[in-house]
């Protein structure tokens, strides 16, 4: 340890989460901070990420937003924004029936470039260390935390900060071990309930991504809506979303299949893989002509297979924490899991680096920040499940022997209702959450 540190951080993984942690904790240069990542290298997966006012005004106060207006020519804007087109598109001739306006605009990056203006806020007292991929962790009342390597190596950290996403070994590890606590002191419903903690589970639903150049759709299909207005064009059982990134160069494509019967299952197969852009093209066959454009330019799109993690009992044990996806991975249909991941960082950052928090009542900070952060991340968890719902109208039967009179009046009420779920994300602040935190960490 460095002398003066007041203890180290060890963060498993250097995704959003886990950078932005880093650079949370940067202000604090009496934290000594170690990021441990599994893949060879950093790196990203190629596709868009959007970002509404509650995690930029973050971003704001950590200040990232410098950085990250080099990587779009999109300007925060505050007043009202229309930030989606709504179409109902199942059907030869599409109709368009709401436009989606949000107190501030949708600040959309290529990921790559996100993570790098990470990378480029981090002090050089950071240390990253890539190929070190966590297996496990063990900890004492006393003494560091110990880290497990796939590699055979290990290392020692005054606490752990799991990052580590969707698989989490870190929350593996944690809901073992509570879970055979529980079962040696005979409480077996508890011990059932961690173990059902560890492995997530399939939402019913796959996400095919893939990122259009913007020459090839104006090539094909000149003056397409999405390279203006982002999009969501909408039908039973499955929706598209088209949005600009990476300054207008490539468009952001994501689409929805659901089996919402197949929820709580188990997805056979790899989560993520690249698959024959056939095998999404198939189920759109009979769409609008403005989605079988965007359909026509894709190749080889990334399939994943959406799992979740269950809302769990805890995010902390001992000296040890999961933060973002390791926590409480969630369905994508907010736009909402990197922002929470980035409030997640925030909170915790702030109850580490308060005067109050020492290397001894460690505990006591993780405690804090699973206080206030757990119920917001799990209201998020619910409010995108809900509109994966909406989008595929689960509950909203629009068959084509109804009146175009009756579907609009059906449309109009499920975008409302859509609207009510989501507005949180652009109508709320993170900073009630923060003042709470900072009260409990002042209050003894
Ligand atoms: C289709 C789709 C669209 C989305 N769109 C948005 C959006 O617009 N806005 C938004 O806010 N969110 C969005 N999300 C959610 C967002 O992508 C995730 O919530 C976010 O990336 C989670 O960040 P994280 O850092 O917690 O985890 P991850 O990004 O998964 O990072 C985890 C890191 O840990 C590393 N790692 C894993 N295991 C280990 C190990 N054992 N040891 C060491 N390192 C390890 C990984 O290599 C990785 O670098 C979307 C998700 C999907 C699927």
């Amino acid at each position: 340890m460095t002398s003066g540190s007041k203890f180290r951080v060890g963060i498993c993984g250097a995704g959003i989460g886990g950078l932005t942690l880093a650079v949370a904790l940067a202000r604090y240069p009496d934290i000594e901070v170690v990021i441990y990542e599994g893949a060879q290298k950093l790196g990203e997966i190629g596709a868009g990420i959007g970002l509404f006012s509650r995690p930029w005004e973050l971003i704001c106060k950590l200040g990232l937003d410098e950085e990250l207006l080099k990587a779009t020519e999109i300007r925060p804007v505050d007043g009202p924004v229309s930030t989606f087109n709504y179409r109902l598109s199942d059907r030869p001739e599409g109709l368009e029936f709401f436009t989606l306006v949000t107190k501030g605009n949708l600040m959309t990056f290529h990921r790559p470039d996100f993570q790098n203006a990470l990378l480029r806020k981090l002090p050089r007292s950071t240390k990253i260390y890539c190929s070190k991929r966590l297996l496990s962790y063990t900890q004492r009342p006393t003494g560091p935390v110990e880290l497990y390597f796939e590699d055979g190596s290990t290392a020692t950290c005054d606490l752990l900060v799991g990052a580590d996403g969707l698989k989490s070994a870190v929350r593996r590890s944690m809901f073992t071990d509570k879970a055979k606590v529980a079962q040696s002191e005979k409480r077996m419903k508890e011990a059932g309930e961690y173990e059902a903690s560890i492995e997530p589970t399939w939402c019913g639903t796959n996400a095919y991504r893939a990122l259009i150049p913007t020459d090839r759709l104006n090539a094909r299909h000149p003056g397409h809506r999405v390279f203006t207005q982002p999009t969501q064009y909408l039908g039973k059982n499955g929706y598209v979303i088209a949005y600009p990134i990476a300054k207008g160069k490539l468009i952001n494509f994501v689409a929805f299949t659901a089996r919402h019967d197949l929820e709580g299952t188990k997805f056979n197969g790899p989560w993520v893989s690249p698959v024959d852009s056939s095998e999404v093209t198939e189920m759109y066959r009979s769409w609008e002509p403005e989605v079988k454009a965007l359909m026509d330019c894709i190749e080889r799109p990334l399939r994943w297979a959406i799992n979740t993690v269950r809302p769990l009992s805890t995010y902390v044990h001992g000296k040890v924490a999961i933060i973002g996806d390791a926590a409480h991975a969630s369905p994508p249909h907010q736009g909402s899991g990197a922002a929470q991941a980035i409030e997640d960082a925030f909170v915790l950052a702030l109850a580490l680096g308060h005067a109050s928090t020492t290397r001894e009542n460690l505990p006591r900070a993780l405690d804090i920040y699973d206080r206030v952060r757990r119920p917001v991340a799990h209201d998020v968890h619910e409010r995108n499940r809900i509109n994966g719902q909406y989008f595929t109208f689960h509950h909203t039967p629009l068959d084509e022997d109804i009146s175009t009179e009756e579907t609009l009046r059906r449309l109009q009420d499920l975008s409302y209702r859509f609207t009510k779920n989501w507005e949180w994300a652009w109508s709320t602040s993170a900073e009630p959450v923060v003042r709470e935190a900072l009260e409990l960490l002042n209050s003894s």
